[in-house]
């Protein structure tokens, strides 16, 4: 599907899922007073938030691909503090309604439907808090999932008791439909992520077919597709750019971690360069050929099949560019016509990637490289320092980029932010400029 109608599909599901039941409610006849309808109201919105917030990150590929993954979080976090927002207007209604329902806050003496909703808010604000103090508290990133799922599960779970409980909304046959029709949404989208892709999808495993080393700090898992028994091996597509959740062990409570596909989408092995920073990273440098790993994949929209695009401005910045190996690779299979303009960023010459092999590609396809040092080093004739709109300038040959050039961006927070700065000062297209940063808490 094109991307455009993908992304407004998706924006269509996602606003019928936040006002459907609201307007539902809103279409009933009148009852109660307006603090009353009001709390009902804000009440419903807070759900639906909520329900949307918990489908976002659930590895929808069709939506990672409409939007991007960072979009997607972005969203997803804008969702979040969006259902927190609304559940204190709702509570604040509840009191304006019946100033005596303040003692619903007692969890002592509530009723079960307010012990509900108390915990259901306890949970949001934990959520919050945590995700918010993550840095500050040093908390690693597999602590901070853990409890940021347990407690958005709670919060859920805590949320629709407490519409159960109520009794009132289920009773209408439409919106009692609606909150079934949520119910179910909830349990496909949960169970594919959390049951079938982890525990049980045979697409999923390949097998360590060798581990290249490219400098000290960096190796390059080279994976094949698992065949079963003898039988035909996992078919596996994706587009140049996109990248995979990988998992040492068929579990769901495996460490799972994110790593871009750096091989050409026309190669039979999968390929992922990875530097070794924690102890995930370096467990995968260890593993012994013919080992199982778990790939969940393809996502994202960090890529650059794009037919309508005349050319392509890349920057990376060190481990950064695996996305740019990939649509370098493929381009070169395809033989593809258009300018590659690549910037390549780093510290020091050693952690310059793939040198040789970007000197091949110059041969097969219309490449241009540009190494950037940070710092400038003795025998360094090159440009060094930050990525600014002179150095693009010089690089673009003077002139900006066509309004039909995509810019890829990916690497350490303070590049992605230069380069876009950068790109955007030389008239570079906003919606055709793309970025990608490798964290996602
Ligand atoms: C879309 C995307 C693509 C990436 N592609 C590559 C790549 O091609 N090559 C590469 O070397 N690295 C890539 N990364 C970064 C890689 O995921 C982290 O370096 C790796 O997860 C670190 O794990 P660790 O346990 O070895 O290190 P740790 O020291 O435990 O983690 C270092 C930092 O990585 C981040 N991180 C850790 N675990 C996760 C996780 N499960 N999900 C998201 N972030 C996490 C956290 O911010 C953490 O502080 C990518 C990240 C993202 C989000």
């Amino acid at each position: 599907m094109d991307q455009r109608l993908l992304r407004a599909t998706w924006l269509g599901g996602l606003g019928v899922i936040v006002s459907a039941p609201s307007l539902v409610y809103l279409a009933l006849p009148s009852s109660g007073g307006l603090w009353h309808r009001l709390s009902v109201l804000t009440g419903l919105l807070a759900l639906s938030a909520l329900v949307s917030a918990a489908v976002l990150p659930s590895r929808l590929r069709s939506l990672n691909r409409a939007f991007g993954i960072e979009s997607v979080i972005d969203l997803h976090r804008f969702l979040g503090v969006a259902t927190a927002s609304l559940v204190f207007a709702h509570l604040a209604c509840v009191v304006a309604a019946e100033p005596a329902n303040i003692t619903l806050l007692d969890l002592t003496t509530a009723p079960g439907r307010a012990k509900a909703a108390t915990i259901s808010t306890l949970a949001l604000v934990a959520l919050a808090g945590l995700t918010v103090l993550r840095n500050q508290a040093r908390l690693s990133y597999e602590l901070w999932k853990l409890s940021h799922v347990t407690l958005a599960a709670t919060a859920l779970l805590a949320a629709a008791l407490h519409v159960l409980l109520l009794d009132q909304l289920v009773r209408n046959a439409v919106i009692g439909t609606m909150f079934v029709l949520f119910a179910l949404m909830l349990a496909i989208v949960f169970g594919h992520r959390w049951v079938w892709r982890p525990m049980f999808d045979p697409s999923t495993q390949f097998v360590v077919h060798d581990i290249r080393r490219e400098n000290p700090t960096v190796s390059t898992l080279v994976l094949a597709p698992c065949s079963r028994d003898g039988g035909p091996a996992t078919t596996w597509a994706f587009s140049p750019g996109q990248f995979a959740w990988i998992r040492l062990d068929r579990s769901v409570i495996a460490q799972e971690h994110p790593f871009t596909i750096a091989s050409s989408a026309h190669s039979d092995a999968t390929e992922f360069t990875i530097r070794h920073t924690g102890d995930f990273t370096k467990a995968l440098r260890r593993l012994p050929i013919g080992a199982s790993v778990w790939v969940d994949g393809p996502h994202g929209a960090f890529t650059n099949d794009i037919e309508t695009s005349a050319g392509f401005v890349m920057i990376a910045g060190g481990v950064g560019i695996t996305p740019m190996m990939s649509m370098l690779r493929t381009a070169a299979h395809r033989c593809d016509p258009r300018p590659y303009r690549l910037i390549v960023v780093a510290s020091a010459p050693e952690d310059l990637l793939f040198r040789a092999e970007l000197a091949q590609l110059r041969r097969i396809i219309d490449l241009e490289v540009t190494e950037v040092l940070r710092r400038p080093v003795e025998g360094w004739s090159g440009p060094t320092g930050d990525v600014n709109a002179e150095l693009l300038s010089a690089v673009l040959g003077g002139t900006p980029p066509p309004a039909e050039v995509d810019c890829f961006i990916c690497g350490p927070p303070a590049l992605v932010t230069d380069a876009l700065g950068a790109l955007e000062l030389l008239g570079a297209t906003p919606d055709r400029i793309y970025t990608e940063q490798f964290d996602m808490a």
